[in-house]
């Protein structure tokens, strides 16, 4: 194992992940799926000595968890890694599953978003090993179906496993994430009443006042929002998704139905969303009182942020600035993503990841040395959230 080179080993792994299509079957009728990516790094980490199994999100979604346990786990504290194994569809793309090289960059479906994070993951426990260390607290490796979809996969494994700090390895361009938003999906519908077209005295035109609505929501987008930045992740939002209501050309709206989707502060509620949307109706049912409205929320999802001075945050940073030579910027996303599902369970989790471009778009490619950098910060993190029994302590 003397001969053993990281960047080698991670590359090789990538090149083989992307040539296993894993797009996910609820975006693509019909499409592979997770299990043979799943089958494949199964391999590779029961190779590694780690203890893998092989847990069903969902019927045929499978996730894979491989444990390197810990020499003293009662001392140590465990480290998860966390990565989605499943794909956007390939449209437009000619060769999407024929990884190519083009200078540092490789290029195929999947190799950014998020393949590469995944080759660096088991590249820093086949580096441990190759190095002989095992670490105090047990390093968990997790390989989870879905995320593009509905992330069935995070879900089941939060549910089923514990950790004390994780880590996903999504595209970050090697900076440290640590606040993402969250979002509120909400129906709202107005309540008119139907009459004969001509009888203007009779008929309450619900889309009318669905249209108060509409320009209540552009009010909070124009003049409240701009003034709730968050400093990492910019201003909370809200859209018109759709909009439906009418029943003909000669007939008053008995009532108009508006989803929406307000894009969330870490921090920010479902019930302050509801709130918010509450008091818009009220205030426009002062103005005239023939406005009924009323909302239903009808999906949503926490944001996330990390505390800058948690344990997994100065581990990353130190061990960015042993390899890198510098510690990462701290950076907020805009989208959603699984992280916030894991620390919702009380894990404090942070998004750390190589460098690439064009997820979910044909020219998708990676930047080797970064998955390679990614890699060894990864190792160097273990050894220091873990711990490792030095060789020669007393
Ligand atoms: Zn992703």
């Amino acid at each position: 194992m003397l001969s053993f080179d990281t960047a080698t080993f991670v590359t090789d792994l990538l090149d083989a992940l992307v040539r296993i299509p894993s797009v996910n079957p609820e975006l693509v009728p019909g499409a592979a799926g997770e299990a043979e990516i799943a089958r494949h790094l199964a391999t590779v980490c029961e190779r590694l000595g780690m203890r893998v199994s092989v847990e069903e999100a969902a019927p045929g979604r499978p996730n894979v968890v491989a444990v390197l346990p810990g020499t003293d786990p009662a001392r140590g504290r465990t480290l998860l890694l966390n990565g989605h194994t499943d794909t956007v569809g390939t449209a437009g793309m000619d060769a999407p599953f024929v990884p190519r090289r083009e200078g540092d960059r490789l290029y195929g479906r999947g190799a950014n978003d998020m393949k590469a994070g995944l080759a660096a993951m088991i590249g820093a426990v086949a580096a441990l090993r190759a190095a002989n260390v095992t670490p105090r607290g047990d390093v968990m490796l997790a390989f989870v179906a879905d995320e593009e979809y509905l992330s069935v996969g995070t879900e089941a494994l939060a549910k089923t496993h514990r950790a004390d700090a994780a880590i996903i390895t999504e595209p970050s361009r090697l900076a440290l994430c640590i606040a993402h938003k969250g979002f509120v999906w909400a129906r709202v519908r107005t309540e008119g009443r139907a009459a004969h077209g001509s009888n203007y005295d009779a008929g309450l035109d619900a889309i009318a006042h669905m249209g108060r609505v509409l320009a209540a929501l552009e009010r909070l987008e124009a003049d409240v929002f701009p003034r709730r930045a968050h400093p990492l992740v910019g201003r909370p939002s809200v859209h018109a998704s759709a909009i439906e209501g009418g029943e003909g050309l000669s007939t008053y709206p008995p009532s108009c139905t508006l989803t929406l989707e307000r894009r969330t502060l870490p921090g920010e509620s479902e019930a302050a969303v509801r709130t918010e949307l509450e008091e818009i109706f009220a205030v426009l049912s002062r103005q005239d009182p023939s406005f009924h409205a009323s909302v239903e929320l009808i999906g949503a999802r926490a944001g996330l942020e990390v505390d800058p001075d948690a344990d997994i945050v100065r581990a990353v940073d130190g061990a960015a600035l042993e390899v890198i030579g510098e510690r990462p910027a701290h950076v907020g996303m805009r989208a959603w993503c699984d992280a916030a599902l894991l620390a919702e369970r009380g894990i404090p989790t942070v998004i750390y990841g190589p460098s690439g471009a064009g997820g979910h778009s044909p020219g998708e490619y990676v930047e080797l040395p970064s998955v390679v950098s990614c890699a060894r910060v990864l190792e160097q993190t273990i050894r220091r959230f873990c711990g490792t029994v030095m060789p020669c302590a007393p």
